[in-house]
């Protein structure tokens, strides 16, 4: 049986992230670089563009099917949903960048525990090691996630594009393009 889910923050913050259509991948990209998570709230977006992006994406939609027990999650899109023990999975090739990604899965095991009243947990499999490692929704991680949904509203609201200095990430991103850190 899980816990009870209680948190004061969690109808100022479901409403930003409604109001702001916020899903779990702009947790991730604030945690990485904030030019990043900026294009991604302006929908620039390299995918729409470029014919071969847009190809592989194509065939990601329609090769790749996500586990059913995601099925409804309008607005969340975690791999694996197990709703007896509320634990939501993400899969990831590495464990690299694993603060950002805790984020992510972080969002999704919050805004499960607000949409159900239980405590979700947030479990990431890392596919090239076979491990997994589990993101639990303490203290830390909710006020993280509070501080990155005002970041994510000020970056929303702002018509400028921030600073960023370049980073190990800016070899393989796919906004290298219009960011010039390429
Ligand atoms: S290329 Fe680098 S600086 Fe530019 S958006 Fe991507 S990660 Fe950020």
């Amino acid at each position: 049986m899980t816990q009870k889910f209680q948190w004061n923050r969690s109808a100022a913050f479901f409403e930003r992230v409604d109001r702001l259509e916020l899903h779990g991948l702009h947790f991730q990209h604030v945690n990485l670089c904030e030019r990043r998570a900026w294009m991604y709230l302006h929908r620039v977006n390299f995918a729409q563009w470029n014919s071969r992006v847009a190809t592989g994406a194509a065939h990601q939609a329609t090769h790749y099917q996500r586990d059913r027990s995601t099925v409804g999650l309008f607005g969340l899109a975690p791999d694996r949903v197990d709703w007896d023990q509320a634990i939501v999975f993400e899969n990831k090739g590495t464990g690299g960048a694993s603060g950002a990604v805790d984020r992510q899965i972080g969002f999704y095991a919050l805004m499960l525990s607000i949409a159900t009243g239980r405590a979700w947990t947030g479990r990431v499999q890392v596919l090239t090691n076979r491990r997994w490692r589990q993101v639990e929704l303490g203290d830390e991680l909710l006020s993280g996630l509070w501080d990155d949904s005002l970041r994510l509203e000020r970056l929303f609201e702002s018509d400028r594009i921030p600073d960023a200095p370049r980073i190990g990430l800016c070899t393989s991103c796919s906004l290298a393009a219009f960011c010039g850190n390429d």
